[in-house]
C-alpha cells in the first residue's frame, strides 16, 4: 500500500443531468475569449447533441469559439497537427474538448505541441512537459476512459502504428463536465466497449503496486456500480439511471487510475489499438482475464478482495480459490456485454506479437503491474488471448 502519495484531478468537476448548460459561464470565469472546440464531425451533427449544447451555452455567455472537428478514433499525430494549425489561424486562446477519450486526448495533444514543441513523439513518457498547456475544459460523452480527468494523453503515430502516452500533471483539464444526458445516444457497441474500459480501469489500479487508500475505495465503488449498471446501459441506452451510474463509475475509475496507475492490460491494449486501429475498450476487455489470471500469484489477497467486492461468497475457500473467483467475475461481465472471446476478432496476428510485447514493456502503464514479466511472458499472454479466453 502506498502511504505517501499525491492525488491529482481537475480542480472543478461538474456531474449530473443538465450540467452542460454551465459551460458558457465557466468559460467566462476562466477568461476564455476564443476556445477551440475539439471534437468529431459525427458528434457535431447530432441534433441537440453534446457539441450543439456546448456551443449554445458558450453563445449565451457571449464567448466566441472555433470548431475543429477532425478527431479520429485512436487520435493520430496528423489530427493534433491539424488542430494546432487551426488554433493558430483562428487565434484561439484555450481548448474545450467534446467527446470521448479520442477528443480529450487530441485536445491535450494540440495543447502539448502548442507549448512544448512540435515533435510529440519526443515527449512520450512520464513528466516530460516543461510548459503548461493552454487552459483546457473537457466535456465527456462516453463512460468511459476517464480522460476528461486524467494526466494521460494517448496518441497514435500513424507512421509506425505505435500508440504512446504522454503522462504529465500539466495535461489535467482545469474543468470536467460529465452530463449523462449527453450519453443517451451512445451506440450499444460503444457503450459496451467504453463500459469495459471503465471496468478495467477500476480493476488495474486496485491490484497496482501504486494503489493507496483513496484509490482503493474508488475502485470498489466503481466495480459495484458497473456491475449494477453496465448490462442495463448496453441493453437500454435510454435508461437515465443506468447511464448516470456508469458516469459515476467512470469518474471514480478515472480518478483511481490517474493516481494509482494501470498495468499490463493497458500496456498491451495500446499495442493492439495502435497496430489494428481497434476500439480501446474492446482491446482492454479482450486482454483482461488473460492478464489478471497471470497476475494472480503476485497479490492473491487483493484478487480475493476483488471477488468479494464483485459479490462472491468466498467462505471456506483458500485465498487462491477466492482470487480465482474474481477472474470468473471479469469473464462474466465481458461476455454479458458481447465482448468476443479472442483477439482474432480485431485482426491480431501472431507474427506481430514480438514487437508488440517489446513496446508493451516500454509503455508507461507497464511499470505499475503487480507481476513483473519478460518479453516472452507478454508474447505468451498475447498468444493466450489469441487462442481464446
Ligand atoms: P472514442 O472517443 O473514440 O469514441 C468512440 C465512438 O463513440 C466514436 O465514433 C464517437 O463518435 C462515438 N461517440 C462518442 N460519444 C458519443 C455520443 N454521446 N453519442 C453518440 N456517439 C458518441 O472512444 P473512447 O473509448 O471514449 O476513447 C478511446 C480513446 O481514449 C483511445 O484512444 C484510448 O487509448 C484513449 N484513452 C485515454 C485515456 C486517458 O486517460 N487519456 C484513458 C483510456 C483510454
Amino acid at each position: 500500500m502506498n502511504r505517501q502519495f499525491d492525488f491529482l484531478m481537475p480542480s472543478v468537476n461538474f456531474f449530473g443531468p443538465g450540467v452542460i448548460a454551465k459551460i458558457g459561464d465557466r468559460a467566462k470565469m476562466l477568461n476564455m475569449h476564443k476556445p477551440l472546440v475539439v471534437t468529431q464531425e459525427s458528434l457535431e451533427k447530432i441534433e441537440n447533441g453534446p457539441v450543439v449544447q456546448t456551443i449554445e451555452s458558450l453563445k449565451k455567455a457571449g464567448v466566441n469559439y472555433a470548431i475543429f472537428n477532425g478527431v479520429e478514433p485512436n487520435p493520430k499525430i496528423r489530427n493534433i497537427k491539424a488542430g494546432k494549425k487551426m488554433y493558430e489561424e483562428e487565434k484561439c486562446d484555450s481548448i474545450i474538448t467534446v467527446g470521448g477519450g479520442s477528443a480529450h486526448d487530441c485536445g491535450k495533444g494540440i495543447g502539448i505541441i502548442l507549448t512544448n514543441g512540435d515533435d510529440i513523439t519526443k515527449l512520450a513518457g512520464i513528466e516530460t512537459l516543461d510548459n503548461p498547456l493552454p487552459p483546457l475544459m473537457a466535456v465527456n460523452t462516453t463512460a468511459g476512459t476517464g480522460s476528461e480527468l486524467t494526466r494521460h494523453a494517448v496518441i497514435t503515430n500513424e507512421e509506425d502504428h505505435l500508440k504512446f502516452v504522454v503522462v504529465s500533471w500539466r495535461n489535467i483539464p482545469l474543468v470536467s463536465f460529465n452530463d449523462p444526458m449527453l450519453m443517451l445516444g451512445v451506440p450499444q457497441s460503444v457503450t459496451a466497449a467504453t463500459g469495459c474500459d471503465a471496468f478495467v480501469q477500476a480493476i488495474e489500479p486496485y491490484v497496482s503496486v501504486d494503489h493507496n487508500p483513496i484509490t482503493d475505495s474508488q475502485c470498489k465503488e466503481a466495480i459495484q456500480l458497473i456491475q449494477e449498471a453496465l448490462p442495463e446501459a448496453v441493453a437500454n441506452g435510454q435508461n437515465v439511471e443506468a447511464r448516470t451510474k456508469m458516469v459515476e463509475a467512470e469518474m471514480l475509475a478515472g480518478m483511481a487510475f490517474n493516481n494509482a496507475n494501470l498495468g499490463y492490460v493497458h500496456a498491451m491494449a495500446h499495442q493492439l489499438g495502435g497496430q489494428y486501429d481497434a476500439p480501446h475498450g474492446v482491446c482492454c476487455a479482450l486482454l483482461l482475464t488473460t492478464v489478471e489470471e497471470y497476475n494472480l500469484i503476485a497479490c492473491p489477497d487483493r484478487f480475493a478482495e476483488l471477488a468479494r467486492i464483485m459479490g462472491y461468497d468466498t467462505t471456506g475457500l483458500t485465498t487462491m480459490q477466492a482470487a480465482q473467483k474474481s477472474i470468473d467475475g471479469m469473464r462474466e461481465m465481458c461476455k454479458a456485454v458481447g465482448i468476443p472471446s479472442s483477439i482474432k476478432a480485431i485482426g491480431a496476428k501472431p507474427e506481430d506479437f514480438p514487437l508488440m510485447a517489446e513496446n508493451a514493456l516500454k509503455d508507461g502503464n507497464a511499470f505499475s503491474n503487480p507481476r513483473k514479466g519478460t518479453k516472452q511472458d507478454i508474447i505468451d499472454l498475447y498468444q493466450k488471448a489469441y487462442d481464446g479466453i
